[in-house]
């Protein structure tokens, strides 16, 4: 994953309610969207294989490097959240992201969930999450702004749907040779295949186009 976050450009508008913007080496800025809100929390850092003991991390795709960091990221994706989080929060919410980075490799290699990633997923899940609404009501119920934890608890349970289902069955690492960014395949037909149309499909259309004219002997063109 030789991705970086930009860090001034201004932000576009987000394509879809779960995903993140990537900025490549080559000034290329696409969207890559997960398929489900667990993945998507754990993409909001680093999130490659354990290798020898440790995660292959780069610092560059962290977004939660602060408490209000972490509130940003979940204002963007549930409206109703408060807009402050504390120190305590985002430990949570890393804790959270680490166990769910680790069950979704486990998952991914066909291997055995580890009961502390489970415990600390199940843990999350059992606080209050937040509460549907519907709208077109007079008055206000409950609480006006949700806190932090009722977010994580939302992502936690997400993860029990995902990895306590066969859904699980449909996480797929990108195809490209050199992307190895892991997405659940939502698709209709199951047959995602990239991390991105815009960026390793692209690619790989590219390449096949090039190889077509280079067997029929012509030049490539663009
Ligand atoms: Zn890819």
């Amino acid at each position: 994953m030789s991705a970086a976050l930009a860090s001034s450009a201004p932000e576009p508008m987000r394509p879809g309610p779960v995903g993140r913007w990537i900025d490549t080496a080559d000034d290329q800025r696409w969207w890559f969207d997960p398929g489900c809100p667990s993945l998507d929390f754990a993409y909001s850092g680093a999130f490659a294989p354990v290798m020898d003991g440790r995660r292959t991390t780069s610092d560059e795709w962290e977004l939660l490097r602060s408490p209000a960091a972490l509130a940003a990221w979940l204002g963007e994706r549930f409206s109703a959240i408060d807009a402050t989080c504390a120190e305590h929060e985002l430990r949570d919410a890393l804790t959270l992201r680490e166990a769910i980075a680790n069950l979704t490799y486990a998952a991914l290699g066909g291997h055995p969930l580890a009961a502390r990633d489970v415990d600390v997923v199940n843990l999350y899940a059992s606080t209050p999450d937040l509460p549907p609404v519907l709208p077109g009501g007079g008055r206000q119920a409950g609480r006006g702004r949700a806190r932090a934890s009722q977010a994580l608890s939302a992502i936690a349970r997400d993860a029990v749907a995902l990895f306590g289902s066969d859904a699980r069955d449909r996480l797929r690492e990108c195809a490209a040779d050199d992307c190895s960014l892991v997405y659940l395949d939502v698709s209709r037909s199951r047959n995602r295949r990239w991390c991105s149309m815009q960026r390793c499909g692209n690619r790989a259309k590219v390449r096949a186009h090039r190889a077509r004219h280079r067997d029929a002997g012509q030049p490539a063109g663009s």
